[in-house]
């Protein structure tokens, strides 16, 4: 039998309409994960996170502070595409998150940086879903570093804007590039590593 929390997404909607279940790529001892929102088109055909062009602007991320495949995980709030790419609802969130905790629980990241607006107010919300809507957004919280105690675990949490919104709004760059000083300071403090 399979595990509940893989159970529970292949029964949502979204599962049964897409092509593969997107788990995540990269090193399951990393010390730090990023985890976006959902797969896209490309990551449905392919069944591997972040491949499209959003995943060009996370690969040169990784790339300017020193990381590879090597020492990050990288996964999604959501394991499927939702059709057209549109928002997770609610109901999805609660099915696919449970996965998500247990790649936690697994990997044991001591930095998490949360991608976007869904991603980042999960862990505020300290994963319950219904106060996801009452926490602050990306805007507002994006390179503000702070302590979680997740599932026992203590986790510093990086909010970034998600990599696929720099392609929309190039006026998010400049705030992208200091983020990303800002998440090169933290990995190369030594204690992470
Ligand atoms: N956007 C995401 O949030 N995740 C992906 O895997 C690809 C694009």
């Amino acid at each position: 039998m399979e595990p509940n929390y893989i159970m529970r997404v292949k029964e949502t909607e979204i599962c049964k309409n897409c092509k593969n279940i997107v788990v995540g790529k990269g090193n399951l001892n990393a010390d730090i994960m990023f985890i976006g929102e959902a797969p896209g088109k490309n990551e449905d055909e392919q069944g591997i996170p972040f491949v499209g062009a959003a995943g060009k602007n996370l690969d040169g991320l990784l790339e300017k502070v020193g990381l590879t495949l090597n020492n990050v995980y990288i996964t999604n709030i959501l394991k499927c595409r939702p059709p057209e790419n549109r928002d997770p609802l609610p109901d999805e969130i609660k099915a696919h998150t449970p996965w998500l905790i247990e790649q936690i629980k697994q990997i044991k990241p001591k930095v998490i940086c949360s991608l976007g607006n869904y991603s980042t107010k999960f862990f505020l919300a300290d994963g319950d879903v219904e106060k996801m809507d009452s926490m602050q957004g990306i805007t507002l919280v994006h390179g503000k570093i702070r302590m979680l105690d997740f599932h026992g675990l203590k986790i510093k949490l990086i909010p970034l804007f998600h990599p696929a919104a720099i392609i929309y709004n190039r006026n998010l760059i400049g705030m992208w590039e200091k983020d990303m000083n800002i998440v090169k300071s933290e990995i190369t403090q030594k204690k992470l590593f």
